[in-house]
């Protein structure tokens, strides 16, 4: 049975009665305007633990004023039905005030994967998620917390703040779920124009064309200028495309670490994000 919550307080409750009956939890995180790609995700907690929480919440703390907090997709009845076909146990949906109440007044800022990368064009993003993910631990308990490497310096940031909180939860990566056409699946993909949609998979193949020059020996500074004109003239206007620790995600000169390519591109309005290792293949 799926059992909707929208009160930290049952949520306590309710995972305490699974906690008698010896059970372990595992939270997947998300925003709501559920695709494939989170329902894999559920998947994946259920295969680590007895019960999966799906909690539902776009957090406005870690949108700018600019962004599209007041468009983000809001489809909660639509995506409770689709988790009641998933192994999920619960949803929990709280509100903007339950998060967030009257005199709510605490920062967290996360360091080391946060800086740089998606942290140039949204400042305050990593603060908001580290906030959020924080509050979802403590208000869950979970085990373990599903998070997807589409958004991977999210989940590096993430795996950091859990290390030095020392917040007892496992992260467990999920890979990323793509389109047919390789194009990552985002809930922001609907505000893709018809001919953005043909142009969106571009990022990606892009991203392996990199990675497999790079394995084989291109020097990657070369490879990243030729990668940056290739989106270009296909109409992306690239806001990074780089090569990272694949863990630390400082800057890679060179590929002699476990390396990953990130990239953020905007196509018309639509900004996205993919990522890929660097490797053979
Ligand atoms: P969001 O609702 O966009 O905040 O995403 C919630 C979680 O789902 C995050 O951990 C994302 O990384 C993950 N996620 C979203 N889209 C995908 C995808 N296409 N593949 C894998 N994970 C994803």
């Amino acid at each position: 049975m799926l059992e909707k919550v929208h009160s930290p307080d049952y949520l306590r409750t309710l995972v305490q009665s699974w906690r008698k009956e010896g059970y372990s939890v595992a939270l997947v995180p998300t925003m709501g305007a559920l695709h494939e790609g989170h329902l894999e995700l559920v998947r994946l907690a259920a295969r680590h633990a007895d019960k999966v929480i799906v909690s539902i919440f776009v957090n406005p703390a870690q949108f700018a004023a600019h962004e599209d907090f007041g468009t983000y997709p809001r489809t909660l009845e639509d995506d409770i039905a689709k988790l009641r076909y998933e192994p999920a146990h619960a949803v929990y949906a709280p509100d903007a005030g339950t998060m967030y109440p009257e005199g709510f007044d605490c920062t967290l800022i996360p360091g080391g994967p946060a800086r740089e990368l998606e942290s140039v064009a949204r400042p305050h993003f990593f603060a908001g998620v580290a906030l959020v993910v924080t509050k979802l631990f403590m208000q869950t308990g979970a085990d373990f917390a599903v998070f997807g490497e589409k958004d991977y310096q999210q989940l590096k940031v993430v795996e950091q703040l859990v290390r030095d909180l020392d917040i007892p939860i496992q992260i467990i990566p999920a890979p990323v779920f793509r389109e047919p056409d390789g194009l990552a699946r985002s809930s922001r993909n609907v505000y893709l124009s018809e001919m953005d949609r043909k142009h969106a998979p571009g990022l990606y193949t892009v991203l392996q064309q990199l990675s497999r020059e790079i394995a084989g020996g291109r020097p990657p500074l070369e490879a990243l200028s030729h990668g940056m004109e290739l989106l270009q003239s296909t109409g992306f206007e690239v806001d990074y495309l780089e090569m990272r620790h694949a863990e630390t995600l400082i800057p890679l000169p060179l590929y002699n670490a476990p390396a990953r390519l990130l990239v953020a591109a905007r196509l018309g309005a639509t900004r996205l994000i993919d990522n890929i290792a660097v490797a053979e293949g």
